[in-house]
């Protein structure tokens, strides 16, 4: 079955049918505009139309099987239609109103106010992210990774990743409506983070990437869009030379060749620090660029005095702003531990007297992003055990 927003699968089909072309801006303006996800829904198209089309193409076939939803996020679980899992998380950015800016600086004093107390009264919506997966599982295997410990399944096809923001739009128009000005509310920002190592699916990326950007499709700013990678370096460089213009977000975790290794030991074994620090170099003087560097806090590991300095040196002169990540705890890596939040501050402290800029996620979003890995790592862990079983049964009956 084709998608019905695939562009060439779209004009091919349209030209071999002889129907006439503007159909195709009619199609894409209803899927990538007005977030319709039903080809019957495209009113715009006559009922023989819409029937002849559905004979051929689909929009949306995931299942929602899981939905989470907090104030700040959503979490959407997904069925694709061979079966396989994916997450996709959205981030609702909101500003608290002039009006209550007082009382709720007060309250956030006096301790009354909660994450859960945030209402359309007191905070406007701003701006919505989307966290994006870009493969089914990881082949990666970095140790502090729940992806990475599922192993990896699959490259998503551009169609899939597209999916994850059309499906996230039609679900923002149904939760927010419209904004103030009259227009739908829907995603603005879109990060390759969810799972998956994005530059080993390149091709589909870059491609999904193309329909984001397009006024015709999703029509995303370049600046709003930002890949995140553990740092495969020669993909890196075919992005620069390629052209594609986008942020990027390197999960370096570790600022000497040894720690890297014990972290993310697929890619630092490939391709060594000097050798990707010389590539981050090369992006960020032909893209004039900052460059984003991920760094996650594990208690005695990453957050040692002696490597506060060595990752401030590395990153003194390279324009770089760093965010801490506190480690998610999880059962499957029983041996890993979050830093304490006083050496978190410590090591923000000193790596920034390097001249580097540093944030740390903050505790809030850090809940929310634990309860949330915590339940794509049960659900997912229960669907590839009854893989693991159905495979077993396939292998035994084979017999
Ligand atoms: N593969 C890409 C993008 C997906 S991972 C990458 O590694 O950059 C997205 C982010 O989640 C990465 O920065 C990764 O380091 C982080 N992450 C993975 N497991 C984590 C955990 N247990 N706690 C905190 N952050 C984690
Ligand atoms: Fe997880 Fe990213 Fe490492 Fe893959 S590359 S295992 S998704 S942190």
């Amino acid at each position: 079955m084709n998608y019905l927003f695939d562009t060439q699968a779209l004009t091919d089909y349209l030209q071999d049918h002889k129907i006439p072309a503007f159909r195709a801006k009619q199609i894409q303006q209803a899927i990538f505009k007005e977030g319709i996800l039903d080809i019957d829904q495209i009113t715009t198209l006559s009922k023989d139309l819409r029937d002849q089309l559905s004979q051929d193409f689909v929009i949306n076939d995931f299942t929602l099987k899981e939905k989470v939803e907090w104030p700040e996020t959503t979490k959407f679980l997904f069925e694709l239609a061979d079966g396989k899992i994916i997450e996709t998380v959205l981030m609702y950015h909101r500003h608290v109103r002039p009006e209550y800016e007082d009382e709720i600086k007060q309250r956030k004093i006096l301790r009354s106010w909660t994450n859960h107390d945030i209402s359309p009264k007191t905070h406007k919506l701003n701006r919505i992210t989307i966290c994006i997966s870009s493969q089914v599982w990881c082949a990666v295997g970095c140790i502090f990774c729940v992806t990475g410990k599922l192993g990896f399944k699959k490259n998503l096809p551009r169609q899939e990743i597209l999916l994850q923001i059309l499906y996230a739009n039609n679900y923002i128009q149904g939760k927010f409506g419209k904004k103030e000005d009259g227009t739908w509310n829907r995603v603005r920002n879109v990060v390759f983070m969810g799972m998956g190592e994005p530059m080993l699916n390149y091709d589909e990326m870059v491609t999904s990437i193309e329909y984001m950007k397009d006024q015709r499709a999703l029509w995303l700013s370049k600046r709003h869009i930002t890949i995140s990678t553990s740092g495969v370096a020669d993909k890196i460089r075919q992005l620069i030379d390629d052209k594609v213009d986008v942020r990027l977000a390197l999960s370096l975790h570790a600022p000497n060749q040894e720690l890297r290794k014990e972290l993310i030991p697929m890619i630092a074994k490939r391709r060594d620090i000097d050798e990707l620090m010389e590539t981050i170099d090369y992006y960020t003087s032909s893209t004039g660029n900052r460059l984003f560097y991920e760094y996650i806090m594990i208690r005695d590991k990453t957050d040692t005095v002696e490597i506060w300095h060595q990752l401030g040196k590395l990153l003194k002169h390279r324009n770089a702003h760093v965010n801490l990540i506190p480690y998610n705890e999880n059962p499957a890596m029983p041996n890993l531990e979050t830093s304490e939040y006083d050496q978190i501050l410590k090591f923000k402290k000193t790596v920034e007297s390097h001249g580097v800029t540093v944030t740390v996620r903050d505790t809030l979003g850090r809940d929310v992003q634990w309860a949330c890995w915590q339940l794509g790592y049960e659900v997912i862990m229960k669907q590839r055990i009854e893989d693991m079983e159905a495979e077993n049964e396939a292998v035994d009956s084979d017999k």
